[in-house]
């Protein structure tokens, strides 16, 4: 289990299906000093500014490329330590497979689409393909300047969730300004996004935690037949299955579990075992 789910699950067993996540009356939940200062809540206010920033200019990318300090031993160090230390307080998030997705949204209020924020600032184009719950398209809605959101029924969130599956996105859940509030559903291809990336290419672990599972593939059902075979392998955005000797195999150091070889499989090869039973990948998140 990890730390979230420690903390967060009580009797729901995942963090993200604990409906707390998803009640109003935690998002809009006022602190002593919210009190005093007679302002609103945080998650209001940075919600606020996120719908701000649908008028960032195109592309400001380059400007986060930290690649060289991470680098650096004592820099680097500190870099992680801070990035780990903010992801968790502030927005970032967990990879999630299509069956979790689509609990996830039945858990949720309203569903609406955004434009991947990280997509738009890493390659400049708006991509619908941020499944976002109420409050937040609300709150997009009111801002004067704020995103052109698209708003779904539970049914047609879910046709999308399989949509994005199909081009090979990553779900991974989304918290806002602390857990266990459950904000969106990415739907991430990594090399735009603003939350893998840091893990990926930093190793800022909290930025994009691994799922609750990992891969396994069943030798007696894999045909490893190239080239007509493995879609896994072109599937798995993390470089985590491999073939070797006619096979594929998992890298258990390196599957983020999100599923998606799965969905190249026409054998039927590949399922998700619970991470905390793996017995190499457990307590790797
Ligand atoms: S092997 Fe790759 S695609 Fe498959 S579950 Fe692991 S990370 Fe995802
Ligand atoms: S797609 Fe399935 S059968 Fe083909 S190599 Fe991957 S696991 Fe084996």
């Amino acid at each position: 289990m990890c730390d979230f789910c420690r903390k967060h699950a009580e009797k729901y067993g995942k963090w993200y299906l604990n409906p707390k996540g998803y009640s109003e009356e935690l998002f809009y939940k006022l602190t002593a000093l919210d009190r005093i200062l007679n302002r609103k809540p945080r998650k209001e206010r940075e919600m606020w500014k996120y719908s701000d920033a649908a008028w960032y200019p195109l592309p400001i990318s380059r400007t986060l490329d930290l690649v060289d300090w991470v680098a650096k031993p004592l820099v680097g160090g500190l870099i992680k330590l801070i990035g780990n230390f903010i992801a968790v307080r502030e927005h970032a998030g967990q990879v999630v497979p299509l069956e979790d997705a689509h609990k996830i949204v039945e858990l949720s209020e309203g569903q609406a689409l955004f434009p991947c924020m990280c997509k738009r600032l890493f390659k400049g184009d708006d991509e619908y393909k941020c499944l976002n719950f109420t409050p937040a398209p609300d709150l997009a809605e009111k801002h004067p300047r704020g995103w052109r959101v698209k708003w779904l029924g539970k049914e047609e969130a879910k046709e999308k969730l399989e949509e994005f599956s199909e081009k090979g996105y990553v779900h991974a859940v989304f918290w806002w300004y602390g857990l266990p509030q459950v904000i969106c559903i990415c739907n991430c291809d990594v090399r735009y996004c603003y939350a893998a990336r840091p893990r990926l290419w930093y190793d800022i672990k909290k930025a994009y935690v691994k799922a609750e599972y990992v891969a396994e593939v069943n030798p007696d059902k894999c045909s490893g037949d190239m080239p007509r075979c493995g879609n896994c392998v072109v599937r798995c955005q993390f470089g985590a299955i491999k073939l070797t000797s006619g096979k594929a195999r998992v890298d258990p150091y390196k599957c983020f579990g999100c599923g998606q070889c799965r969905f190249g499989c026409e054998e039927n090869a590949i399922t998700l075992v619970d991470r905390n039973t793996h017995l190499i990948a457990k307590g790797l998140w």
